[in-house]
């Protein structure tokens, strides 16, 4: 053999990181080794065939493509090989050297807090893959050759795992991988051949590749190979052949997820747009749910083929959090990203897919409360990006969102839409609701004491994104859908007219006269309610202007934004204001009624622009009093 001399390259500090991790046994469940190893040699005879599409030399003329276990207990190793695409030395550097994966810096810092059975879940999602080798194997070697290659050099790259790694140069006559655990002592167990084979049909029945396993005929006195997966596609198979078992385990396949997912949809639709789907929504979301660098998306098959993970142009960004897979019988197989972009079969099979998400959850919806709200607890956030994404779905998306309420009383989302118009006010006109910083500030809000009074409810929205939502949903069901703190006249109708006749007295009328010229310009304009119980005074939006909430999130992204101008309103049957109509002496009117406007304000937008004059102001009239 021709070997050259050894090559010693540094772990990337993550990697370090991660293998640390591992060898320390992090793991409850060692035996996952097998699955990550099994998993990439069948990705690894994905991309053979992906790529030999268009160069069937990359086969070497060996087309019987298998992946292939044997355990060897003298030497106490196991081999796991496979005739799949290969590497090459670069990409043994680049791929068993380093983590690619974006987030991986701060998705280890977030580890660093947690408990080890949360780590351990995390981590599993996460993926770390080949090196989950090491948490059974005091030492790895990887014999590797890129397929289609023009000699039969190949990479031995070798490592223990501490923080080094080394590359030879090998010859290496078979295209493809082969790995060499060498077991740690205390991990002998898995060099029991029923051991080996219980995990593989555990983990890995659902591999499209064969995986066959050494055994020995005592009768002969001969090795063979036996073929111990069935090595068909899961979603071919009929829906009703397959077990939810079945389901589970080809989900935590696909995703590295090691919980159930809560629900899934599997359709063969066949016509002018011929394709298999199998749409899963998880239990929790992944760690990177908010990463928007991150990739989300199916996997795609064309013909049976796999042909590339996370294809993001089948589901929209608001159902990023459906993981599955679909397989075209239309795509061309030569596919790449930029002809799926511009292509009509893609257009339409988004269409479709959005439509099978869609009808997903309104079953889950309809058939199971509580699983439906340990979805929107866990991806509401993620959801309600809809309606500003998707007009053309926009009732469906609206009808899937949930809400809390004055009534609901709890800040759990758990109230429909379609539920709040249900127990409307037989006077009522509009879907009423506030928007606030959190939940205790929208149930608080002084907005809220007439519909206290009457009896009627209000949407109460906390989370950030939802003052941008409700921008794209105007209507529902043919009722309005109305900001409580926005100038409505809707509001005025639910008033009775003996309640609005009471209190005009001269004196209040002067009341707004002086406090007109005082507040001059601060305000858009001045006047009396009857909506208020307990409060003296509120400010609202004029309703063809940006929202107090509104202009908060623009604010914080850095935007310029108008100064707000807000109609200012009095409660005449409150004790302050029949007290204030009461002051002659102009100085001390105007400290008032600047400490009114003031308090208003401070409800409204939760701070002041000058909080140091709110509080020498209310000082100096305490002491007056
Ligand atoms: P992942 O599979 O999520 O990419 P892994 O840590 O399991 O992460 O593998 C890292 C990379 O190493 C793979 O993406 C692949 O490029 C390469 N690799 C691992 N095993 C093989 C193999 N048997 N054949 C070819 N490439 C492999
Ligand atoms: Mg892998």
């Amino acid at each position: 053999m021709n070997i050259q001399k050894k090559e010693v390259y540094s772990f990337q500090s993550e990697v370090k990181q991660i293998l640390h991790l591992m060898i320390h046994s992090l793991y409850s469940n060692k035996e996952i080794f097998l699955r990550e190893l099994i998993s990439n040699a069948s990705d690894a005879i994905d991309k053979l065939r992906f790529q030999s599409i268009s160069n069937t030399e990359l086969y070497e003329n060996d087309n019987n493509l298998k992946i292939q276990i044997s355990i060897n207990k003298s030497q106490k190793t196991i081999i796991i090989s496979d005739n799949g695409i290969g590497m090459t030395r670069q990409d043994t550097i680049e791929n068993l050297g380093t983590i690619a994966k974006s987030g991986t810096k701060s998705f280890l810092k977030s580890l660093e807090k947690k408990q080890n059975n949360i780590k351990n879940e995390l981590i599993g999602e996460f993926g770390v893959g080949f090196y989950s080798s090491f948490i059974v194997s005091r030492k790895v070697s990887v014999r590797t050759r890129l397929a289609g290659s023009k000699s039969d050099q190949g990479v031995l790259w070798e490592s223990s795992g501490e923080g080094e790694y080394n590359i030879t140069t090998v010859m290496k006559k078979q295209k493809g991988t082969e790995i060499t655990l060498f077991l740690k002592k205390e991990e002998e167990e898995f060099l029991e051949l029923w051991r080996i084979q219980n995990i593989i049909s555990k983990y890995s029945d659902h591999i499209t590749v064969p995986i066959q396993i050494q055994k020995y005929d005592e009768k002969n006195k001969t090795y063979f190979w036996e073929q111990i997966n069935k090595a068909t596609a899961l979603w071919i198979q009929n829906k009703s052949s397959i077990s939810e078992k079945e389901y589970q385990d080809f989900y935590k396949h696909l995703t590295n997820d090691q919980n159930n997912p809560i629900f899934w949809s599997h359709n063969h639709v066949e016509g002018i747009n011929e394709y298999i789907s199998l749409l899963f929504i998880p239990e929790k979301a992944a760690w990177d749910i908010w990463n928007r660098e991150n990739k989300y998306g199916l996997k795609l098959y064309v013909k049976r083929v796999y042909i590339m993970d996370n294809a993001q142009e089948f589901l929209p960004n608001y159902l990023r959090f459906i993981r599955g897979l679909i397989d075209s019988n239309h795509l061309p197989l030569n596919v790449s990203r930029e002809i799926l972009q511009d292509n009509s079969i893609t257009q339409n099979l988004k269409k479709a897919l959005i439509k099978r998400s869609l009808k997903m959850l309104e079953t889950l919806a309809k058939n199971d409360d509580k699983k439906y709200q340990q979805f929107w607890n866990q991806f509401g956030l993620v959801l309600k990006e809809g309606p500003a994404e998707d007009s053309k779905n926009l009732n469906t998306i609206i009808k899937l969102l949930r809400f809390t309420s004055i009534q609901n009383n709890t800040s759990e989302q758990t109230l429909s839409l379609e539920k709040y118009i249900s127990n409307m006010h037989p006077n009522q006109e509009k879907i009423y609701y506030i928007t606030a910083d959190s939940y205790t500030s929208a149930k608080n809000s002084p907005h809220l004491e007439l519909f206290n009074k009457k009896n009627i409810d209000v949407l109460l929205l906390s989370d950030r994104i939802d003052e941008w939502m409700m921008n794209y949903i105007t209507e529902f069901e043919g009722k309005k859908i109305q900001s409580i703190s926005k100038d409505d006249e809707s509001l005025n109708k639910l008033i009775k007219e003996k309640e609005k006749k009471q209190e005009t007295s001269v004196e209040i009328t002067e009341f707004l006269k002086k406090a007109k010229t005082t507040l001059g310009e601060k305000v858009k304009s001045i006047r009396l309610t009857h909506r208020l119980t307990d409060t003296p005074c509120i400010v609202l939006s004029d309703s063809n202007e940006m929202s107090t909430q509104m202009a908060k999130l623009f604010t914080a992204a850095g935007q310029a934004v108008p100064e707000l101008k807000y109609i200012f309103e009095i409660n005449p049957n409150h004790d302050l204001i029949k007290k204030i109509c009461k002051i002659n002496e102009t100085k001390k009117f105007d400290e008032w009624i600047n400490f009114l406007l003031d308090q208003a304000l401070f409800a409204e937008k939760g701070s002041l622009e000058n909080p140091h004059q709110f509080i020498s102001r209310i000082n100096k009239l305490i002491l007056e009093q």
